[in-house]
Order: structure tokens, then C-alpha cells, then sequence
């Protein structure tokens, strides 16, 4: 800890330094000008040498030639490095005015002259319990301010967790719910279209019961999979539903585009291949999928939307299973525009 003492006359120098070491302050720094400050301090336009950064306080004599004390004082505040640095101006009694002008500059007090020992003492005292006062408090806002982010992250993070399927890591159905009840409300404002595909696992049970509960686990973290990557548009999602159903949301798509994307996900699943014997169907895993698209009007709600999706999923299983079918919904033509039929040859022909 240093105590720099800038003034031009070498015996106040020598003064304030006697005074200071008696006092217990073991290295006090001079500099003759402010230019000389300048250099202790790094400060000066054609520096060399890094500068000290531990000098903690300046007493400053205001009188000097060339670059007196307050426009010193007014560079060292304005200095990144030095700008916390208390300066404590050395006056002649009748500075008035150029005091007023040191504290204007960021000066923090002053001490006049003839130097009194007790005086200077308590202002140097003062002074650097200021100083560490306000770093103790900057180390304080700094470490809220790392709390508050940590927090933040942490927040994000959880608020992320809880909107995730623990076991496949796609979104989980409260946060299809929310999606589904945002899209609603942009596609009634945007007069878009919005379709809904709830997708189930062709006879789970007995896959379950042939390869046990852990292969089940694991085949519907593939068909997770399967589904997401099925996907085009970053508006679309995927999410679990409940047990082995799933849901995908397809923002600004109309029935034609939702055979797309459901034919894209019925054939991924069928194409992974994933033996299952105990299937009425087929020698693999397979899925179902119902289909509904809507405008959406004020007469109709998203539950009516996955409702119409559910009713076609149910259609899909009758039929046979693994494969896709559309809901021809809403059956009032008031309550939407424009009204989406969507024949079973039409869903057929989506197919490869
Ligand atoms: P369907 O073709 O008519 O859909 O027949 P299904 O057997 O798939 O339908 P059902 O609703 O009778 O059975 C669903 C099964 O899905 C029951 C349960 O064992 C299984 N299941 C649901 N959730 C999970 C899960 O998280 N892990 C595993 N391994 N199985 C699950
Ligand atoms: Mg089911
Ligand atoms: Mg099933």
C-alpha cells in the first residue's frame, strides 16, 4: 500500500513523508509534478513503464508550475485505473477558489497549510476508510450481481426441465399444451391455418409384455426420436403426450402439409425397423396417427382441435393401424373458414 505525495517544493514533500512514516505508513512515493505523478501512476501519454497500482491515496499540493494540481487531479479521476483513488488536495489558505474547482475535479478533501500532524492524520485516516468502505461495497454488488446471474441461469434452466419429458427428452405435454394454446391464438389473429397430430404406439402392451419394460422405454425414446426428426419448420413441435401417445403441433399448416410431416414420421418409425412379434399388424414397431387442421374461428377452441385429432387417432387403430388419418372437422361450416374434408384416399395418398 503506497501513498503517493505530489508537490514542487522538495521540503513539503519531505514534510508530509515524515509525518506520514510516523504515523506507520511505510511507503510513501514523491513526485515533484504532476507530471512526475503522471509516470508513478501509468498515466503519462508516452509511457514506458506499467505504473504502480497500489498507491492508494494522493496528497496533492495545488500550486505548481506546469500542470498544476487540480487539472491533475482532474486527469487521475477521469483515469480508468486511478479514478477510485482518493485525492486529498494540500492548500494554502487562501486557494479558495482553485479548491472549489479540485472538488468539481473529483478531489475527496483537503488539508491546509501549515501542515497540522493531527490534522493531516485524521484526513489521511478518513480517507482510506472511505476508500475501502466503498471496495468492500463494489465487492459486494459485484458478488450480487454474480448471484442474481447465477440465479438467472439456474431459473432458465429449471423452467427448461420442467417443460421436458423425462424419459424420451422432448417437450412433455404441459409444454405442448402452452405451445398449442400460443398457435391458437396467433392463428386466429393471422386467419392460418393450424394443425394437431396425436400419434400412438401400435400395440405398446404387448410390447411391453414380450421385451419387458426396459426395451419399452428404450423403443419409445427411439420413436422420440423418429418424430422430431421427422419435423421441417422450427414453429413445429413434437412432445410426449401421456404413456405412449404423442402430439405434434404444426403452426401455419394446413391438412395437406400435416399429411407431410405425419407420413414423414409414420414411415420413420416403420423404417426403424424395431422388431415386434407380438404385433397383430406387423413383424415391427408401428404407429397410428390422427389428423386435424382448422382455421381456427371464436366458435372453436384448441381442446375441440385435439379432440378431432383424437377421433381420427381412434379411426386410424379401427382401420388397421400404421397409418394416418384426417379428421374431417369442424362439421359447422360457420366455424371455420375455410373447412378442411380431408377424404381417407386423400390421407392414402399421402403415402409412398
Ligand atoms: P393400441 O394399438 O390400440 O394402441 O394398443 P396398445 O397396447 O398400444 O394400447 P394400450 O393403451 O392398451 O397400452 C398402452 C401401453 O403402453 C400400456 C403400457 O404398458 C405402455 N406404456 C405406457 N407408458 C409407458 C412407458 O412410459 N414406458 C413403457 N415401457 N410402457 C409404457
Ligand atoms: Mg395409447
Ligand atoms: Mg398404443
Amino acid at each position: 500500500m503506497a501513498i503517493l505525495v505530489v508537490d514542487d517544493l522538495p521540503g513539503n514533500r519531505m514534510l508530509l513523508k515524515h509525518v506520514l512514516e510516523a504515523s506507520g505508513f511505510e511507503d510513501i512515493v514523491l513526485a515533484d509534478s504532476a507530471t512526475e505523478a503522471f509516470d508513478v501512476l501509468g498515466l503519462s501519454d508516452d509511457q514506458t513503464e506499467e505504473g504502480r497500482d497500489d498507491v492508494q491515496l494522493i496528497l496533492m499540493d495545488i500550486m505548481m508550475p506546469g500542470i498544476d494540481g487540480v487539472e491533475a487531479c482532474r486527469k487521475i479521476k477521469t483515469s480508468e485505473r486511478h479514478r477510485d483513488t482518493p485525492v486529498i488536495m494540500v492548500t494554502a489558505l487562501n486557494e479558495v477558489e482553485p479548491l472549489e474547482n479540485a472538488f468539481q475535479a473529483g478531489a475527496t478533501d483537503y488539508i491546509p497549510k501549515p501542515i497540522n500532524k493531527v490534522e493531516l492524520n485524521a484526513r489521511v485516516h478518513s480517507a482510506l476508510a472511505l476508500k475501502k468502505e466503498m471496495e468492500a461495497r463494489k465487492k459486494r454488488e459485484q458478488e450480487l450481481l454474480e448471484i442474481t446471474r447465477l440465479l438467472k441461469d439456474t431459473n432458465q434452466r429449471l423452467r427448461h426441465l420442467t417443460t421436458l419429458d423425462g424419459l424420451t427428452g422432448i417437450p412433455n405435454r404441459r409444454r405442448a399444451m402452452e405451445y398449442l394454446d400460443q398457435e391458437w391464438r396467433r392463428s386466429l389473429r393471422e386467419n392460418a391455418s393450424l394443425s394437431v397430430a396425436m400419434i400412438d404406439v401400435d400395440y405398446f402392451k404387448a410390447y411391453n409384455d414380450t421385451y419387458g419394460h426396459q426395451a419399452g422405454d428404450d423403443c419409445l425414446w427411439m420413436i422420440a426420436n423418429c418424430l422430431k426428426r421427422s419435423l421441417n419448420r422450427p414453429a413445429d413441435l413434437v412432445a410426449r403426450y401421456g404413456g405412449e401417445e404423442f402430439i405434434a403441433v404444426l403452426p401455419r399448416t394446413p391438412i395437406d402439409g400435416g399429411l407431410v410431416v405425419t407420413e414423414a414420421m409414420r414411415a420413420s418409425v416403420a423404417e426403424a425397423n424395431v422388431p415386434h412379434e407380438a404385433s397383430a399388424h406387423s413383424d415391427h414397431v408401428t404407429i397410428s396417427i390422427g389428423l386435424a387442421s382448422v382455421v381456427p374461428g371464436p366458435k372453436l377452441t384448441s381442446s375441440d382441435l385435439i379432440a378431432a385429432a383424437d377421433r381420427a387417432l381412434y379411426d386410424a387403430k379401427d382401420k388397421g393401424r400404421d397409418q394416418i388419418v384426417c379428421s374431417a372437422w369442424p362439421e359447422d361450416p360457420t366455424a371455420a373458414a375455410p373447412l378442411h374434408r380431408v377424404s381417407q384416399e386423400a390421407a392414402e395418398r399421402g403415402r409412398p
